[in-house]
């Protein structure tokens, strides 16, 4: 198949393709979404076939209005409508129970189902000239996940009907994932919308130890994502824990010339290896949007090695913690 290549203002001519059940990669604030009418369980099932997802990993249903819930949930209790009244529109996916409407494929059959409205104006725009929209990222499965067109178009050229190219996605990591189907509301993937903010909202939460550590052998994830090998690029990615001098130290005793080190700014002129710098240091919201973009960057290089410092386990840190500690396959050298 062809896949087209639209402009941002061209989301009538995405809206028909959704409308025919066709699939569309769109912009969104966290990072591209790959989108299906999320009524039509046949163009939702050609979701999973198009990026190799597992068929067992449930999508996002993203909405425009708050009118559009009584369609996808079965109750969108209080705590919930506080979340969406502080943070909707925005990088925040609430989970509550699923409506008969929404077709077993969207949920991977679960009983709940994940509903974000997006800030973006182009991702809206489209839901408004179309319908409710299943998506997860734009990625191949496991791959890390799009911030630009032209990562949609690397991995999905020939695969899917069409791309709108909506520029650099300012977040760069995935919407923060929370659950209100259990009594206690818990973080199953942390994002741009920190922990520390969602509790000012609704108080007490938990977040699931399978945010930073690997699920033990045989044990079920609260959130099918969390099973598998993710964010990754062909590079091994190791992340180095310890200070600044240490970090730099180790990569060129270690380094050859494929080997690529994420670092901040001005780091440079310290590291003998492929840098590439994510922003100033301690900056995680610019480690944030980087990072997805860096690891396919040191793929482009031909690296083969890409070392990365160890973030922070608060903030928007714990979004990025998440991900490149997935990225590593839980690999860190402790410098300590
Ligand atoms: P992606 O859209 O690729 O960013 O992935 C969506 C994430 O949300 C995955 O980690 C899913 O496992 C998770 N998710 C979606 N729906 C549910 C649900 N009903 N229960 C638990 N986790 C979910
Ligand atoms: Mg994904």
């Amino acid at each position: 198949m062809k896949t087209l290549l639209l402009t941002a203002d061209q989301t009538d001519k995405a809206a028909e393709i959704i409308k025919r059940g066709g699939l569309v990669a769109m912009p969104t604030e966290t990072v591209y979404g790959l989108a299906a009418d999320a009524f039509n369980g046949q163009a939702v099932a050609d979701i999973f076939r198009a990026k190799g997802r597992p068929m067992d990993n449930p999508l996002i249903v993203h909405i425009s209005s708050l009118s559009q819930m009584d369609r996808i949930v079965r109750e969108f209790p209080e705590k919930a409508k506080a979340l969406a009244d502080r943070f909707w529109p925005g990088p925040l996916t609430i989970i509550l129970p699923r409506s008969d409407s929404i077709p077993p494929e969207v949920s991977a059959g679960l009983d709940t189902v994940a509903v974000r409205y997006p800030s973006h104006p182009v991702a809206q725009q489209l839901i408004s000239a179309s319908c409710p929209l299943a998506a997860p990222s734009a990625n191949l499965s496991g791959s890390p996940s799009p911030t630009t067109a032209a990562h949609v178009m690397s991995d999905m050229d020939g695969r899917i009907d069409a791309v709108i190219d909506g520029g650099d996605c300012e977040v760069g990591v995935e919407s923060t994932v929370i659950t209100l189907a259990c009594p206690i509301p818990r973080i199953l993937r942390p994002g741009g919308i920190t922990a520390e903010q969602i509790r000012e909202v609704i108080g007490d939460i938990e977040i699931d130890p399978a945010v930073i550590k690997p699920l033990a052998e045989g044990q079920k994830a609260a959130s099918p994502g969390m099973k598998y090998k993710h964010y990754s690029p062909k590079a091994d990615v190791i992340l180095l824990d310890g200070d600044d001098e240490a970090f730099e130290k180790y990569i060129n005793e270690v380094m050859d010339d494929k080997t690529a080190a994420l670092c901040y700014n001005g780091q440079q002129e310290r590291l003998s290896c492929i840098c590439i710098a994510i922003g100033e240091k301690d900056d995680y919201n610019a480690y944030a949007h980087n990072l997805f973009a860096s690891l396919r960057k040191a793929d482009e290089m031909g690296c083969t090695k890409v070392y990365a410092h160890c973030p922070r386990k608060d903030g928007v840190g714990l979004a990025v913690y998440n991900r490149v500690i997935r990225a590593a396959g839980f690999k860190i050298i402790s410098l300590q």
